[in-house]
């Protein structure tokens, strides 16, 4: 017997290193009209590094560093590796945390040496004089020069400006508070991934429309990764429900959208979207279960393909 249609489309989905969990997602996956992408993990590499370290001159840089790392220690956020990876660089020892709890989109929070230790992203700025509380965010793609895993070290005053700064530079600024006091502010990049750009215009060309960013990061981090890419369509500062609305509403305007992410943030919108895609190598486990599809091979250009071979399968089945 010949396979149906369907059934070769996903054998051949694996071969070029995308999981399809069905045939019905493999057929879903040609039907597509809009097309988002997750930043951080998804569209850059999701190997961030802690390229500066600006701090307020409440604590010394390895202490900073000792306090973050142990707190970022359980969390699987790419973020969160490379503040851990900042301090062994260092050769700094990483105490033990307890009471550890996260906040997807925002950051960690856990209690180091009888300390309260916070990590994650800055405060709206448009709130002046309040202390930034850290959530975590994603980190920034810059250029693709390699960056030095732990660089200048500055003292700041001013906690806002060197966020500002930071953001401007294109960097994901990650602010660190012990005990509700803001200690440092570490300015974090990441790179695009190779083939994120051709990956975008094959989207482009097969769902009509120019993808469009969903991200949690700042909205300068966001844009430079985007102009990398070739997105034009941006959003930026969003939490998990913010993507899950982002979906919903073009779901509502008759869209079929794709959402291809990684994150535990992007969970509730890959399970929102008609299809979903999670980049499996450094994907969240959450992410992967959620997801209709799984790219085990970790390149980009495996999503345009499959939607491609979808397409063909379809045009068989009568
Ligand atoms: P993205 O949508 O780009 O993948 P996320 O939603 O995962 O980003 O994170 C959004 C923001 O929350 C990050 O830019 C960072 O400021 C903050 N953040 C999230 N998780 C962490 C973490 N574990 N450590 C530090 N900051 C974090
Ligand atoms: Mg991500």
């Amino acid at each position: 017997a010949t396979m149906p249609p369907l059934l070769s489309a996903i054998a051949n989905a694996g071969r070029h290193g995308v999981l399809v969990k069905s045939a019905v997602v493999m057929e879903r996956l040609g039907q597509v009209d809009r097309v988002a992408f997750d930043k951080t993990g998804t569209l850059t590499e999701g190997a961030p590094r802690v390229a500066e370290v600006r701090l307020t001159g409440a604590l010394a840089e390895p202490d900073v560093l000792a306090l973050a790392a142990a707190a970022e220690l359980p969390s699987e956020h790419p973020l969160a590796r490379a503040v851990v990876a900042a301090a062994r660089e260092r050769g700094v020892e990483v105490p033990r945390a307890t009471e550890f709890s996260s906040a997807p989109g925002r950051g960690v929070r856990a209690v180091v040496g009888g300390r309260e230790v916070t990590v994650g992203r800055p405060a709206a700025p448009s709130r002046p004089g309040r202390a930034p509380e850290p959530a975590g965010r994603d980190s920034e793609p810059t250029g693709r020069a390699p960056e030095p895993s732990v660089g200048e070290v500055r003292e700041v005053r001013d906690l806002e400006t060197s966020v500002r700064e930071l953001e401007a530079a294109g960097r994901t600024a990650v602010v660190v508070t012990v005990d509700g006091s803001p200690v440092a502010v570490l300015g974090v990049s990441d790179r695009l991934r190779d083939g994120a750009a051709a990956a975008v215009t094959a989207l482009a060309r097969l769902s009509g429309t120019g993808p469009t960013l969903l991200t949690g990061d700042n909205d300068r981090a966001a844009h430079r990764v985007a102009a990398d890419a070739g997105i034009t369509d941006v959003r930026a500062r969003l939490l998990p429900e913010d993507k899950v609305a982002a979906v919903r509403e073009w779901e509502r305007a008759g869209r079929r959208t794709l959402v291809v992410g990684d994150g535990v943030n992007d969970a509730p919108a890959l399970a929102a979207a008609h299809t979903g895609i999670a980049m499996g190598r450094a994907g969240s486990d959450l992410a992967l279960e959620t997801a209709d599809a799984v790219v085990v091979r970790d390149e980009l250009a495996t999503v345009p393909a499959v939607v491609a071979l979808s397409r063909r399968a379809r045009a068989l089945v009568v």
